[in-house]
């Protein structure tokens, strides 16, 4: 069965939430970054035990990861977000018939059924 408005609107408030949580998130390990960054270019760098910047190089690139996580999903809920002002969203990709509003509450991003899903 298609979307009505109503369940519509509620995915684009769930959506639109989710989107304001990852924006505060990506800002967050910027501020994080920023910090370390600027410690680790001190010109006393040689000084600094090797076993902290391993520490900083895995607190690095754990971080990294998150954030990349972190966009990733930002560019599905905008490309749901465009598909509800397109009026083409909650439409299965692989075979075009409505996807069920469960699936939707679950995952309002979700561009397939879940049975043609393997990765999300
Ligand atoms: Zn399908």
């Amino acid at each position: 069965m298609a979307l009505t408005k109503q369940q519509t609107s509620e995915l684009q408030k769930q959506l639109r939430s989710e989107r304001k949580r990852i924006l505060f998130n990506i800002e967050a390990l910027h501020t994080e970054f920023g910090t370390s960054q600027g410690e680790e270019s001190d010109e006393n760098g040689l000084e600094t035990h090797l076993g902290d910047q391993g520490t900083m190089t895995f607190l690095r690139e754990r971080d990294l990861s998150i954030e990349e996580h972190e966009e990733q999903l930002l560019n599905e809920i905008d490309a749901a977000l465009q598909r509800i002002k397109d009026g083409t969203y909650g439409t299965c990709e692989v075979d075009g018939t409505p996807i069920d509003f469960e699936r939707l509450q679950a995952l309002p991003w979700a561009r397939t059924h879940v049975e043609h899903a393997t990765s999300t």
